[in-house]
């Protein structure tokens, strides 16, 4: 059954910890609670890609379901969790017991219910890779469904999931994970591993690079990146790299161009730029941070003013890859 809490403040229920609070609170706890929930009932996991600006007029629904399958094959392991367990814990726990695969995600913080809906990545692996099918609630025809991979959309932090925010309820996601292995070693500090590590030493040296990059949210209050990586036409990067010989950039086999928002806002001596209780992090351009006490209109000014000036030097519109709510459900900047 859903237990509706007692107290509706949303401040430590996200990474952020803006001062807000909520209608009401439900948590679920069996898969069938997802029937009886308000149907604009907000869902939330673990809160770490996720800003409320505001108090929120609407009831917020916390995944909280739990356990965990494993199944070997000749030739992968197949994976199947609730939603909501811990992305990190899982990870650690397939890479201890020989499941290889994960570890370029490791530290990356959350549920495995909001892990498909944002398609997160880091070091050159992304989970729509390894997801199977994803099993989910559809609050718009009322039933249970199976999604393949194909059906999710997956793209660069997206799918159907974020297309459609309150249609689909993730329940579990069912990973296949090929055993045989590849470590993938070519982005980042991962290029200074020595050849052939373990996958233990991929994932130790990513936790490792990663507590020293950013910071970390039980002690500074963020959400990770503020913003995607832009991608821009060829033609357009191009003309950007006369002027910015240095841009560090990636060519997709879209023929588009991929840039690093990172490196745009830093080029702009933006890092520990300070508004209201809002800034730029001191060491990490592309994270913002609460820096006791901020509240929503400091950041809305602050990501405001970044894009604006990230706009008028490059010519490059960026946008959140962080959810923004206000009142009444999500809003952009
Ligand atoms: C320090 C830090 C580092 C980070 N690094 C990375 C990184 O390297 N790569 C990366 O991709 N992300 C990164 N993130 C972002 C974040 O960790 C991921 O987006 C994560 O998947 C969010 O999980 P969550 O449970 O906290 O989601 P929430 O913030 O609670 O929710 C995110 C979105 O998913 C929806 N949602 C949540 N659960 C469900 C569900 N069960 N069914 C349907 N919709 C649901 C919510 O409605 C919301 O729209 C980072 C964040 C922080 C704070």
């Amino acid at each position: 059954m859903n237990r509706i809490l007692q107290h509706y403040d949303l401040t430590h229920l996200h990474t952020f910890r803006l001062p807000s609070k909520a209608h009401s609170i439900v948590t679920i706890q069996t898969p069938e609670d997802v029937e009886s929930l308000p149907a604009d009932a907000y869902l939330l996991g673990e809160g770490s890609n996720t800003l409320f600006l505001m108090d929120f007029a609407r009831p917020i629904a916390l995944m909280r379901l739990k356990g965990i399958q494993l199944k070997e094959f000749s030739e992968y392991w197949e994976v199947t969790a609730a939603a909501g367990e811990h992305w990190h814990e899982l990870v650690v726990s397939l890479t201890e017991q020989g499941v290889w695969g994960l570890e370029n995600l490791a530290l990356i913080p959350g549920t495995l219910g909001a892990a498909p809906v944002q398609n997160i990545g880091a070091y050159g692996v992304e989970i729509a890779q390894f997801i199977k099918h994803v099993h989910v609630w559809d609050r718009e025809h009322k039933v249970y469904q199976e999604l393949l991979n194909a059906d999710c959309q997956f793209e660069y932090r997206d799918s159907i999931f974020k297309q459609q925010p309150n249609r689909w309820i993730i329940l579990a996601v069912t990973l296949c994970i090929p055993k045989r292995w590849q470590p993938v070693l070519s982005y980042g500090e991962l290029t200074t591993l020595p050849a052939s590590p373990s996958a233990l030493e991929v994932m130790a040296k990513v936790i490792e690079v990663r507590r020293n990059k950013l910071p970390d949210p039980q002690y500074i209050p963020n959400a990770g990146s503020f913003f995607k990586n832009p991608e821009v036409s060829y033609e357009f990067w191009e003309q950007l790299s006369v002027k910015y010989p240095t841009m560090p950039h990636y060519k997709l086999q879209s023929g588009k161009v991929k840039l690093a928002a990172g490196w745009l806002i830093d080029q702009l001596q933006l890092k520990g730029y300070r508004l209201g209780g809002a800034a730029v992090h001191h060491r990490q351009a592309l994270v913002l941070v609460n820096m006791g006490d901020a509240v929503g209109e400091d950041v809305i000014q602050l990501a405001g003013y970044i894009q604006q000036q990230v706009w008028e030097a490059y010519g490059v519109k960026l946008e959140t890859e962080v959810r923004l709510l206000g009142q009444n459900g999500l809003v952009t900047l």
